[in-house]
């Protein structure tokens, strides 16, 4: 990769990196984006390892290029927290997530959780908190089916400006996530302050195993911290059957987000693999 080029997802597999792009003129697209209609929010089902239900979704932004295809968030999304595209993305995005969680609500008798991812850019605007209180509390939807996810290196990096963003945000019915939890210098002494409501194991615990013993004595702590805490713990980047199988043998209690179960979807999709699978 060059410096001045990024990579974008191929659409066949909606994953890897196969070319470069000029990253000069996928900044200036990328002002026009969302008023050219590219943008969209794919849903990543969320199942609790107990009884195998799904109990939420994480929403992830895509972005159809006209020219270059499905440019992936991992490129995007830097080059909008460097030129303040950021918060309109973020706004954007919400709406959007809320808009589909409402119509998820509306056809699914059971409550669904949709996440969404909050940069730390956001949190520095000033009128963040109101704008993003704003939108949710613009949607009628029932209590606590929004979360935004913060990763854990965004808390640590912007201590104060995130504890008073959760608190404010504490006083309505949006739940917070830490993001990739254990990922990079992670201090536990912080989740005793926070209000926080679950934690996203980082997708490096479990791929990188070799699940040994050793292994197995991170889950199972990890685990009996979040019960402790009162948090849930999402376990992300499950991507097969053995390593289902694995967290389930501990016998966790958790919830699974990853390939095994599924990759992000267009909500039309969703909705469609859905009534097929589970016949909500
Ligand atoms: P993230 O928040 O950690 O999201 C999880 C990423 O892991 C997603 O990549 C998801 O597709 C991928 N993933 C899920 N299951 C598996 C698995 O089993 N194996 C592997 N290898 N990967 C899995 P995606 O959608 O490409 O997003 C990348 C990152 O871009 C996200 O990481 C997040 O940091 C950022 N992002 C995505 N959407 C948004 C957004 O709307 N706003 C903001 N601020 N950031 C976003
Ligand atoms: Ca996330
Ligand atoms: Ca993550
Ligand atoms: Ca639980």
């Amino acid at each position: 990769k060059t410096q001045n080029s990024f990579c974008y997802y191929s659409n066949k597999d909606n994953g890897s990196c196969y070319k470069n792009l000029p990253s000069i003129e996928l900044e200036n697209d990328l002002y026009m984006a969302i008023e050219n209609n590219e943008l969209a929010m794919f849903y990543q089902p969320q199942v609790d390892c107990e009884n195998e239900t799904i109990v939420g979704f994480e929403a992830l932004m895509r972005w159809f290029h006209p020219k270059f295809g499905l440019v992936s968030p991992s490129v995007f999304i830097a080059i909008a927290e460097k030129n303040g595209l950021i918060n309109e993305l973020g706004r954007w995005g919400l709406q959007q997530t809320c808009k589909d969680a409402l119509y998820f609500e509306e056809k699914c008798a059971e409550p669904m959780k949709f996440s969404f991812n909050i940069s730390a850019k956001q949190i520095h605007q000033s009128n963040f908190i109101d704008e993003t209180l704003s939108i949710v509390n613009s949607f009628d939807l029932k209590e606590n089916s929004i979360e935004l996810e913060i990763t854990e290196s965004s808390v640590m990096h912007n201590l104060n400006a995130v504890s008073y963003f959760l608190m404010e945000l504490r006083k309505s019915n949006i739940s917070i996530a830490i993001d990739d939890f254990g990922s990079g210098f992670s201090s536990l002494s912080y989740l005793q302050n926070l209000f926080v409501d679950t934690l996203k194991l980082d997708r490096s615990f479990i791929s990188n195993a070799d699940l040994n013993k050793k292994k197995r004595t991170i889950f199972t702590a990890i685990q009996s911290m979040a019960h402790s805490l009162n948090v849930d713990l999402v376990i992300e980047g499950v991507e097969n059957f053995s390593q289902k199988q694995y967290l389930k043998d501990l016998g966790l209690d958790s919830i699974i987000q990853g390939y095994y179960y599924s990759k992000p979807m267009s909500l039309e999709d969703l909705e469609k693999s859905l009534f097929l699978k589970y016949s909500l």
